[in-house]
This record gives structure tokens, C-alpha cells and sequence, in this order.
């Protein structure tokens, strides 16, 4: 415990650990003479774990303050309470605590007036260690107090070093959880993307499309806005495959998939549905306003080159949310369109 006590700094605020060539600074504060060096004979070979003491002295409160800026590591203060004002030690043992903020240093008060020994909470409020008379200067007990007093600076030093380690850990530790907690975060953004997309062309997967258009078609029907669905179906796709193989098909999804998401809005739900078949919610949509839409989009898949195996047509059944529509009844709609646009002879978009 010892060797985290006592060091000389002028430095820190703090006291140190020091080694055991350190002396011991005790502050000496009393506006009479004699007692400084009644006190410094008394303590002349004083040994506390081996180690010397520096005594410091002040002649005043206002003298004290300035000793103990100036040496924030000394450990001791035989303060005495009467100086240029009848309670210049008291104001000073509140300017350790309260002003410097010093909890470490030891405060053992002494007084000539017997009869203005301090109040308990005086005692209690500024950590003082011990009071005593004056008479008592020389006596083993006053030795005693120093020892004591200079026994728990040393603990309270360690305890204050133990605590700052603790304190380092807790920080530590808080900081490596919120990492793991952004890191998790990430990561269940990244699963919550995975789980609601299709792995081959990233558009929203069906599980998505249902929980989207299950949600838009309660939002239409409370605040009686508008709605539309398109059903989209890549014409002879199957004739690719076959043609060209199946990756090639594959490649074709894809880049049908960038080109639909390129031409369409933001607050547009783009989904495959399944196979070659797709679907686009569209919000705040009527059925004009989507069959202009979607014609656009048909014109730019037939006039677009896709890679490998060139041009390609794609159906699109389109209708709009009806009152008391559900998503059955909306789904049955929109596949009818589709199915017409197929046996129209494809490339074409139906509105029902
Ligand atoms: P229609 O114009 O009537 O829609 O004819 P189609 O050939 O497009 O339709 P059909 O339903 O007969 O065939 C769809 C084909 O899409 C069959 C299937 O092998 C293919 N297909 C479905 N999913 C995938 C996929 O993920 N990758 C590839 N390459 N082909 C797929
Ligand atoms: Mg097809
Ligand atoms: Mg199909």
C-alpha cells in the first residue's frame, strides 16, 4: 500500500505513487512561532514506513492556501484553528475540500483556546482526521494521530488508484460494447436486407412484397388514398433458357431487374414474384397514371439490349386498388390483366 503514497509532484494535482526516497511534506500552519518548531524538534526523527518528513510552514490561513496550490502532494496539515481570524483553520480546511477539491490530504486540527474544539459536522463535512490541543504536542498520542493520519492518506491514495483502474476498465469495456452493439447493429440491418430480398436480382423478395402491399392497402383504405399494382411476366423466357442456357436466363433477370428499378420511383415496391414473373406497387397512383407508367417501362425492355441474347418483350397486367379490395381480391385483378396481355399476344399492358 506504502509505495503508492507520497511523491513529490508539482505537476499533477494528484498525488503519485512515489519511491521510498520520497519525503513526506506535512504542512505546518500556525500563526505562532514556537509551535512550528516545538512541532519540527517533536517529529525530527519521526519515521513513517521509513520515510522522512518536509515539514512546510505557514504562518497564516492565507499562507496555508497558497502552500497547498503550491504542493498539492503533501499529505498532512496540522492546521490550527485560530490564525488571523478565529476560524482561519476552518476556512481553510473548506477551501482543501471544496476549493481545491483535495480529498486526499489528512487534516489534523489543533488549538491553544481550549473550548473551541470544532463541531461534529465540521469534523465529518471537511474529513478531518483528528483534533487536538496544543498541549498535547509532545505527547505519544500526537504521534499516534500522525501515524494513523498518515496510514489512511496511503489508503485513501490506493483505494483512489484502484478506483481510477476500475474506472479505466468500465470505460474500456462500455466502449468494446457499443462496437459489438453498432457491429450487431449492422449486421441485422444486412440480415433484415438479405431476408427481404431476392438473392439472384436483389429485388424485394415476395415475403417483402406481401408485407408492403398487406400494410399499403390498410394505409389506402384509412386515409382513402390512391393505389396501383402492376404484375409484370418476361414473354417466352423459357425460350431463352433453352437458347442460351440457364445462366444466361439468369443474367437476363438481373439486368431486367436494374433496368425496371432505373425507370421506376423511389416510394415504388419492385418485387419478384416468382420466376420470371414480377410485381410494382405503386403508391399514391391512379390507374391512368399507371398504365402511362408502365407503357413507358414496356417500351424501354423491348427497346433495351440485353446482354448476350438481345431483345426480349415482357407482359404487364395493371390494375388499381378498388374500395373493399383485399389483397385476393386485388391480386386476382391484376394476374386477370396479365393473363389478357398473354393471350393478346404479349408485349402489351392491360388495365382492369
Ligand atoms: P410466357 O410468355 O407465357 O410467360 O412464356 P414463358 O416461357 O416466359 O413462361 P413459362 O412459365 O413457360 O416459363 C418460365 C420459365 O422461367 C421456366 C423456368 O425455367 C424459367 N425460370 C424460372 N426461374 C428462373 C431463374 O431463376 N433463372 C432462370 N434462368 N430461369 C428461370
Ligand atoms: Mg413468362
Ligand atoms: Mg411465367
Amino acid at each position: 500500500m506504502s509505495k503508492l503514497a507520497f511523491k513529490q509532484s508539482g505537476i499533477s494535482e494528484k498525488p503519485q505513487p512515489g519511491d521510498a526516497n520520497d519525503r513526506i511534506k506535512i504542512i505546518i500552519a500556525d500563526d505562532e512561532q514556537e509551535v512550528h518548531t516545538v512541532t519540527r524538534f517533536v517529529l525530527k526523527d519521526y519515521l513513517y514506513q521509513g520515510k522522512k518528513l518536509e515539514f512546510l510552514s505557514a504562518y497564516s490561513g492565507e499562507e496555508a492556501k497558497q502552500l497547498l496550490k503550491d504542493h498539492p502532494d503533501a499529505s498532512l496539515i496540522l492546521l490550527d484553528i485560530v490564525m488571523e481570524k478565529d476560524d482561519a483553520g476552518l476556512d481553510v480546511a473548506e477551501f482543501i475540500r471544496e476549493n481545491l477539491h483535495n480529498k486526499f490530504i489528512r487534516i489534523i486540527l489543533r488549538t491553544g483556546q481550549p473550548g473551541t474544539a470544532p463541531e461534529e459536522e465540521v469534523i465529518a463535512k471537511y474529513d478531518v482526521n483528528d483534533y487536538k490541543e496544543k498541549t498535547e504536542l509532545t505527547s505519544r498520542k500526537f504521534k499516534t494521530a500522525m501515524t494513523m493520519a498518515l496510514r489512511s492518506y496511503a489508503d485513501i491514495l490506493t483505494i483512489d488508484a484502484f478506483r481510477m483502474v476500475l474506472e479505466q476498465e468500465v470505460l474500456a469495456r462500455t466502449a468494446e460494447l457499443q462496437q459489438k452493439n453498432l457491429e450487431l447493429e449492422r449486421l441485422n440491418k444486412e440480415l433484415e436486407y438479405h431476408a427481404s430480398r431476392d438473392a439472384l436480382t436483389g429485388a424485394h423478395n415476395r415475403m417483402k412484397f406481401d408485407s408492403v402491399l398487406e400494410a399499403e392497402i390498410n394505409r389506402c383504405g384509412r386515409y382513402d388514398r390512391a393505389m396501383a399494382l402492376a404484375m409484370l411476366d418476361i414473354d417466352y423466357f423459357k425460350a431463352i433458357n433453352d437458347r442460351h442456357g440457364h445462366a444466361a436466363g439468369d443474367s437476363v433477370l438481373r439486368e431486367f431487374v436494374a433496368l425496371i428499378t432505373a425507370h421506376i420511383r423511389e416510394c415504388d415496391v419492385f418485387a419478384r414474384w416468382g420466376g420470371e414473373e414480377f410485381m410494382i406497387l405503386f403508391p399514391e397512383a391512379t390507374l391512368e397514371e399507371t398504365r402511362v407508367v408502365t407503357e413507358k417501362l414496356r417500351e424501354k425492355i423491348e427497346s433495351h439490349t440485353f446482354e448476350t441474347i438481345g431483345n426480349i418483350t415482357c407482359s404487364f397486367g395493371v390494375t388499381q386498388l378498388l374500395r373493399d379490395d383485399g389483397i385476393q381480391s386485388l391480386n386476382k385483378r391484376v394476374d386477370d390483366a396479365l393473363y389478357e396481355a398473354k393471350r393478346d399476344g404479349r408485349n402489351k399492358v392491360i388495365c382492369k
